[in-house]
């Protein structure tokens, strides 16, 4: 396979009226390395003046230029028939014959134009642009996908460019198939895969042969579902320094979106200049994903993944698709780290359960301590683990009494109803459940300070605000506070450790988390 570096970010500049076009060809130059004016966004009777200025707009920008004018069923505003179409694509042609250098112009004209018979090879139209053909499916990815591809590569275009909805991410695998058939015939490919679950494409893509990938000026002006931001892309997963040989890591979950771990990953890849990314991966069937995706002897996508981390709802469900899992996770009954090799399969471990008492050290001695944890979830069950390990005599509080008395016996701890608990005595109460989280249960917690008074330490897992209801109110009582934070980053840096066998950079994660946290509230 050969190696593509450097992607090129194209920033889409959609705007309603004629005269925010120039300045906004401007600041989207400052950020990426061609510029797609998207003529179809103005109003219609913006459309005369933005022609009259046409001819102007390649000496607003030194970058390239990619012009569209799609009708609503491709992506525009309106609905713009074929006929107007041609008129509009004869007249800028006529405007920009003179201008300079074909090279920085790009028609992006829809696959229906392209094959209508109206338009020759031979017409001014292909000596003053570069033609993109271009193929949108807003709502699903066609099974007849490579059809489509067959159709498009037999126009006159340059450039082939398919945008397909991703209903799931292995809606992926087809539209990176397509960079790999474009490298194999010649052909200058764009491929992406809309909506959150095509994130990937967005990203890796260009690293594996695609012309180039679309990023908006601010990740609120996006033109296309789950576009991301141009400094995203540049900045967050340093898409011009991938290639198709970067090692892959990626958070597999539903939903992902809001994570801080591609933020904590990548800051401590660039930290250290290693040629490795972290991708969130929307994942609805995890096991579709792993055979597809994932797992070496099944998986349709050559590409170099090394790991992934495991979040809601698949820290459980992972398991039976694992070639082999540590007996801490097993113990545990669940994955939240994944190790990928050839030699190997899928390796799955449990770095939660150590992580989750680091924040501690320091604040308890934790061998003989009274430990209340309340709550019986996928949490609370790694915080067992790890306390029995330390032994720590524990107390499970959970609102299903039932569950908790479970959970309890499986590892060595007691159980008491959460309902009217009182904490006087414990040394710690940890509190592994969701509430008091970013978010609908933020004003929520599941002791107040009249529950904590006479405890020691209060330990809120949830890290997302990092001053909980519940620290709140353990503060008011008293107790010394610890938030969840020192886990999230403990976890993670046990991660790094298994996926690259290196020390993680000191202090980049946290930063990292802190800088993303304060961007969010
Ligand atoms: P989970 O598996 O869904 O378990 C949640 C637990 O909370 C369950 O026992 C649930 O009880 C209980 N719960 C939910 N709502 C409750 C309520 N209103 N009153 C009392 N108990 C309630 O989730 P998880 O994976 O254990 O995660 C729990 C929290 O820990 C997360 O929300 C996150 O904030 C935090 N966490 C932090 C880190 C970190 O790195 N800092 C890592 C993992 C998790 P039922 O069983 O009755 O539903």
């Amino acid at each position: 396979m050969s190696e593509t570096k450097g992607a090129r970010v194209c920033v889409p500049v959609c705007v309603r009226r004629a005269d925010e076009l120039g300045p906004s060809v401007r600041r989207a130059a400052e950020v990426g390395e061609l510029v797609e004016l998207r003529l179809d966004c103005l109003d219609a009777d913006e459309l005369p003046a933005a022609q009259a200025r046409l001819g102007a707009l390649p000496g607003e920008t030194r970058l390239p230029l990619i012009i569209t004018f799609r009708p609503r069923e491709q992506g525009g505003a309106r609905d713009v028939g074929l006929g107007e179409r041609l008129s509009f694509w004869l007249d800028a042609t006529r405007r920009l014959r003179a201008s300079s250098g074909r090279d920085r112009l790009f028609a992006d004209l829809e696959l229906d134009l392209l094959e209508s018979g109206r338009l020759n090879p031979d017409d001014d139209l292909f000596r003053t642009f570069r033609v993109i053909c271009s193929h949108h499916d807003f709502q699903r990815t066609p099974a007849d996908l490579e059809e489509i591809f067959g159709r498009m590569a037999r126009t006159p275009a340059e450039i082939l460019k398919v945008a397909t909805r991703a209903s799931s991410i292995t809606d992926c695998l087809p539209v990176m198939r397509l960079c790999e058939r474009g490298r194999r015939e010649g052909r200058a490919v764009i491929a992406v895969s809309m909506g959150e679950a095509g994130l990937l494409t967005r990203v890796l893509a260009p690293a594996f042969g695609a012309y180039l990938t679309y990023g908006s000026l601010e990740p609120a002006q996006a033109t296309a579902p789950g576009q991301l931001g141009a400094s995203e892309l540049r900045d967050l997963y340093r898409v011009k320094e991938l290639s198709c040989g970067t090692l892959i890591m990626g958070l597999v979950g539903s939903p992902v979106g809001h994570s801080l771990s591609p933020h904590m990953h990548n800051a401590a890849f660039a930290a250290l200049g290693l040629d490795a990314v972290y991708l969130p991966f929307e994942v609805v069937d995890v096991s579709e994903f792993v055979r597809r995706m994932a797992a070496p002897q099944t998986r349709e996508l050559d590409w170099n993944l090394r790991g992934l981390s495991v979040t809601a709802p698949h820290k459980q469900a992972v398991i039976p698709h694992l070639d082999r899992v540590a007996t801490a996770a097993a113990r545990i009954g669940a994955v939240n780290t994944v190790v990928v090799s050839a030699e190997r399969g899928l390796e799955g471990f449990n770095t939660d359960a150590d992580a989750s008492v680091v924040a501690l050290g320091g604040l308890v001695e934790l061998g003989g301590a009274r430990v209340a944890v309340i709550g019986a979830g996928g949490a609370a069950r790694a915080l067992l683990w790890a306390l029995a390990e330390r032994g720590a005599r524990a107390t499970v509080f959970a609102r299903d009494a039932v569950r908790g008395r479970e959970v309890a016996a499986e590892f060595g701890a007691e159980a008491l109803p959460l309902d009217g608990a009182l904490f006087e005595g414990f040394d710690v109460v940890a509190n592994a459940t969701p509430l008091g989280m970013r978010g609908a249960r933020e004003s929520e917690t599941p002791a107040d300070a009249a529950q904590l008074r006479g405890a020691g330490v209060a330990y809120d897992l949830v890290y997302n605000p990092s001053e909980t209801r519940f620290l709140r109110e353990a503060r008011a009582a008293g107790c010394r506070c610890v938030g969840g934070l020192g886990m999230l980053i403990a976890q993670a840096e046990a991660q790094f450790r298994l996926w690259t066998g290196a020390e993680p950079p000191a202090g980049v994660m946290p930063a990292a988390a802190a800088g993303r946290m304060s961007e969010a509230v």
